[in-house]
């Protein structure tokens, strides 16, 4: 077979170790442990060669896909950047989310009629954090940087620090897909083992049956945890003994002060509401935009059909980035425009995480020719056709990752024969 699932059992010995719960404690005291946790965080993993990849034909492959694509902007004369289309959906964007809390600072309406619009404020978040933040950061959305910048502080006025982003987002996880250790967007909670390498605790027994609830605290504890958290880290991802410019620290001061400001403080102060109710629309608000942007974001890579592979001894992959980024990722839904709308292009993450300085509204157009280039030469293209079947597909990856025995070689069986099944 081309692109092997299996591979991942011939690779490097310690994630498979790592895996396993009773061999963790004496692994993690091993010297062993140590030189890999050292090898993972000053960026040993290296890609292979375009022309030295497992897959032999991802030379051509790479440079026909790039090509093509490049083709297609040149001969349209289309800017890789936003057009209209984005702008209108920014502006729109913006007003279902400051609007929402805008109506429900006048204090118009009843307890229930706030909860509605906190409801719609945290579509009106997730909608801004896809479409327009998501690009921005990237430096897609615009060719100006100051316009990019300026659109990215969108993520520090929703609760969310961008420059933390850029790392954890744009560098680690762009970069690392779906490698056990570094890429973070398989470790975003505890409660949840998205992996096959991480560690697995008796809580992720049940995690198919709370995972998508648990989603829900994705941006309440962004707002209050994660991103203290991750400027302390000293190791973060690829990184070692990592310090943030001190005018990153104070963005992520501020940033925090001013939407506990407007979010908690102002509402309290203006609206003649209880505690208790104010907590109801806080957390009805927050838990739709972190459930929303949670779920999204794992149908990119824990569904079935992308692989976890694993570095051999020395850190090596045995595919070249763009070759790994085609076995990693997945595309769902691309039929619904209205979803495509909404969550920016985000279920065409092939096409982000190939072009990822493309802006979204782009991607439906260049699948078409991703796509093609892939069957071409043989390249996976994974891809779940509605939204429900993306997401049921999560639900079986929690479900096999929730058996304590789930390691790497199991969990590509498992792919294997829900495959050819
Ligand atoms: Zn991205």
């Amino acid at each position: 077979m081309l692109l092997n699932p299996t591979s991942a059992s011939q690779r490097g010995a310690y994630l498979r170790d790592y895996s396993q719960k009773s061999a963790l404690p004496e692994f993690l005291a091993t010297r062993h442990f140590h030189e890999v946790r050292n090898t993972m965080s000053t960026v040993k993993i290296k890609f292979a060669n375009k022309n030295a990849s497992a897959f032999e034909n991802a030379g051509a492959f790479i440079d026909d896909v790039k090509g093509r694509v490049a083709e297609y902007f040149e001969s349209t004369g289309r800017s890789r950047h936003a057009d209209w289309r984005m702008v209108l959906k920014t502006v729109i964007l913006f007003i279902v989310a400051f609007g929402s809390y805008g109506l429900i600072l006048t204090g118009w309406f009843t307890p229930w009629g706030m909860l509605a619009l906190a409801i719609l404020m945290g579509a009106g978040y997730a909608g801004l954090g896809f479409s327009v933040a998501h690009d921005a950061l990237h430096g897609a959305y615009s060719s100006n940087p100051t316009i990019n910048r300026i659109l990215g502080f969108t993520f520090d006025a929703t609760g969310a620090n961008g420059y933390m982003w850029k790392i954890t987002h744009n560098v680690i996880h762009h970069t690392y897909t779906n490698i056990d250790g570094v890429d973070e967007d398989l470790s975003v909670s505890p409660l949840i083992r998205l992996s096959p390498g991480s560690r697995h605790y008796w809580f992720h027994r049940f995690q198919h049956l709370y995972g998508f609830f648990a989603y829900g605290f994705a941006t309440i504890n962004w707002l209050f945890a994660k991103d203290y958290q991750q400027f302390m880290k000293k190791d973060i991802g690829p990184y070692t003994n990592k310090t943030h410019p001190k005018g990153e620290i104070a963005i992520l001061i501020l940033g925090k002060v001013f939407v506990y400001a407007y979010m908690i403080v102002l509402p309290l102060l203006i609206l003649d509401i209880t505690w208790w109710q104010f907590l109801i629309g806080f957390l009805a608000m927050n838990m739709t935009a972190g459930m929303i942007l949670g779920i999204i974001f794992q149908l990119a890579h824990v569904v079935e059909g992308p692989e976890f592979p694993v570095p051999d001894d020395d850190g090596k992959m045995e595919h070249a980035w763009l070759v790994h980024e085609m076995i990693t990722t997945a595309n769902f839904a691309k039929e619904n425009k209205v979803l495509s709308w909404y969550v920016g292009g985000l279920n065409y993450q092939i096409e982000h995480h190939l072009f990822p300085q493309t802006c979204s509204i782009h991607y439906p157009v260049i699948s078409e020719i991703v796509k093609e280039t892939a069957e071409e030469y043989g390249v996976p293209y994974h891809y779940h056709p509605t939204l429900f079947k993306a997401m049921g597909s999560h639900y079986r990856m929690l479900k096999e990752l929730a058996k304590p025995e789930t390691n790497h070689e199991t969990l590509s069986a498992a792919a294997g024969e829900l495959e050819t099944a």
